[in-house]
């Protein structure tokens, strides 16, 4: 199998990569992940497509181009995948339904998330956001740049899929694997006659993804928990390969999920000795500030230390779920403390 290392957007191609699977390399202006790789699945109704791509006229443009040097018409696009919601997937999603007529589907988690960002007005999502930044502690002047920003939401879904649910292609094999934690509904897609996985976000060959709690201080879900269980799941599928949605495709998930777990599992140990050394009980803002991300954390714009901020709160809410520290209530603001040993 073809492995293309990362190299700038500039320098990618779209690829026949055998078996009617292709792929189409669609820029996201101004991130430095540079493009999410657009996968097409060859069917008797017409090409289906996992993922979409951003909503920009330049990835529009990139897509369309990029699927007819393959010999495919976006106009012959029977469905998109989603395998989430987030706009560097489901972006262009919408735009190729309007140009198709193809149906889109995606987690039934992820898409009553997409029906809350349609009903959710522009006011509550601000307040929902400042609260969420106050209770966390974090500083006034993060919370006005981070509340400033909304993102639109990406198109409704026509269809909804569920953990083991066959996608709707004509004479293949490609099955739903929820696989939650970066998102509640994001799901890997499993070409079971092809022994591949589109594994969207969830299991990448170099960096790894964001998993963040939102609200921060929810005490009701684990999505970290859920992400490492997620990663168990991917590995008890057998050595298959990778066709991740950045960067580049690469053999044997299984052995890369290992190692996303194992990184996982050292930061939480490494949390949990530094919460156990603190006497005081942190807030979710000064635990984000102590952890080692990859610029310091004064360096951070507000949106990135919000982002790290519900990665912080993921961990903490990992290791309470594990009896391994306790959150403090009383007050306005949460904070947690390590469990008396
Ligand atoms: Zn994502
Ligand atoms: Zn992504």
């Amino acid at each position: 199998m073809k492995t293309t290392r990362r190299r700038p957007y500039a320098e990618q191609r779209p690829q026949d990569l055998g078996g009617g699977v292709w792929s189409v390399p669609v820029p996201i202006p101004g991130n430095p992940l540079g493009y999410t790789l657009v996968y097409a699945v060859d069917s008797p109704k017409g090409p289906l497509l996992v993922d979409a791509g951003w909503n920009h006229p330049d990835a529009w443009q990139a897509l369309t181009q990029g699927l007819s040097t393959l010999g495919l018409d976006v106009s012959a696009v029977s469905g998109v995948v989603v395998t989430h919601f987030h706009p560097d997937h489901a972006g262009l999603a919408g735009q190729v339904r309007q140009e198709s007529g193809a149906w889109i589907a995606m987690h039934e988690a992820d898409a009553a998330l997409v029906r809350l960002m349609h009903n959710l007005a522009d006011s509550d999502h601000r307040d929902f956001q400042a609260d969420m930044l106050k209770r966390a502690g974090a500083e006034e002047s993060d919370v006005q740049v981070v509340t400033a920003a909304r993102p639109e939401p990406p198109a409704l879904p026509d269809r909804e899929l569920r953990d083991g649910d066959l996608v709707d292609l004509p004479g293949r094999k490609l099955r739903a694997v929820h696989t939650p934690g970066h998102t509640p509904g994001h799901i890997c897609l499993h070409l079971e006659d092809a022994d591949r996985l589109f594994t969207g976000d969830h299991v990448l060959p170099d960096i790894t993804p964001h998993v963040g709690i939102y609200p921060y201080d929810r005490n009701d879900v684990d999505p970290l928990g859920d992400f490492l269980d997620s990663l168990d799941r991917v590995g008890e599928l057998g050595t298959l390969d990778a066709l991740p949605a950045h960067e580049w495709i690469f053999p044997d998930v299984a052995a890369r999920a290992a190692e996303i777990r194992h990184h996982h599992e050292d930061k939480l140990q490494g949390l949990g000795a530094l919460m156990a050394e603190r006497a005081e009980p942190l807030t979710i803002w000064e635990t984000a500030a102590m952890m080692t991300w990859n610029r310091p954390w004064d360096d951070l714009s507000p949106m990135l230390r919000g982002m790290a901020a519900g990665e912080a709160a993921a961990h903490l809410r990992t290791l309470e779920a594990r009896g391994v520290i306790r959150r403090v209530s009383g007050g306005d603001v949460t904070r947690f403390q390590a469990l008396e040993s």
